[in-house]
């Protein structure tokens, strides 16, 4: 039963969430080029080098402190649309984690939404509008269904993980109505959005970090 998050599996989450949009980097970009401006990819690998460079010098003691550098990175570092709102997911997220050295598992869901949260204030987006929304709300909703149903963390990443791939696939046939896509009306349906697509490696990899910890 894996009922806490330390500092050092935030950290570790964050160094997966980079390598993960490395990896996918060209897939970012690919997404992008059909319904943006083919840049998805290098905005988050910029970003997340950005960060690794900055965490690189060892583990901050708590997970504000952690998640706020992150979030702060990313808004200095990426001048796509993507950088402030995971900058201000990130931000966000820390705020509401706090000074402490690990969170529990109602401590851990509370601190997503509030990043969650921090996205629709910066964003605007709804349900359905074809944006990264589209896989964080399912997850943040699936993270706490599956605690408040007994879950531990594991299950309950995994959980959020599941949600946040089946919100991205869901974008597929969705018009776009915020960001870039939205200037392309109709031709955007038949295409995933970029930005979920990011999101669900955002909540693959926290599952992985917690299973692996
Ligand atoms: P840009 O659109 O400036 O080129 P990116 O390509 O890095 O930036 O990111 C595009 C992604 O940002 C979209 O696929 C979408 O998921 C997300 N996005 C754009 N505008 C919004 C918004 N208002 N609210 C939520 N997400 C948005
Ligand atoms: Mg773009």
């Amino acid at each position: 039963m894996t009922d806490s998050i330390t500092t050092a599996t935030l950290q570790d989450w964050i160094a997966r969430f980079g390598a993960a949009v490395t990896e996918k980097r060209d897939w970012l970009t690919e997404l992008d080029s059909a319904i943006g401006d083919a840049d998805h990819g290098a905005n988050m690998t910029r970003g997340m080098s950005a960060v690794a460079e900055k965490l690189s010098g060892g583990t901050p003691a708590t997970a504000d402190e952690l998640l706020k550098s992150v979030g702060m990175t990313l808004v200095s570092s990426v001048g796509g649309a993507s950088g402030p709102l995971y900058g201000t997911f990130f931000l966000r997220t820390g705020m509401t984690a706090g000074a402490v050295t690990e969170l529990d598992a109602v401590g851990l869901a509370a601190a997503l939404r509030a990043g969650f949260e921090g996205v629709v204030a910066r964003g605007k987006a709804e349900a359905g509008d074809k944006t990264m929304f589209d896989a964080m709300s399912p997850a943040v909703d699936a993270l706490d269904a599956a605690i408040a149903g007994g879950g531990d963390l594991v299950e309950a990443s995994k959980a959020a993980a599941v949600a946040a791939a089946n919100g991205r696939d869901a974008t597929l046939p969705l018009v776009a109505r915020k960001g870039r896509a939205s200037y392309l009306g109709e031709r955007s349906a038949g295409h995933l959005d970029p930005g979920a697509a990011s999101t669900a490696l955002l909540f693959e990899t926290l599952a992985a970090a917690i299973a692996e910890s």
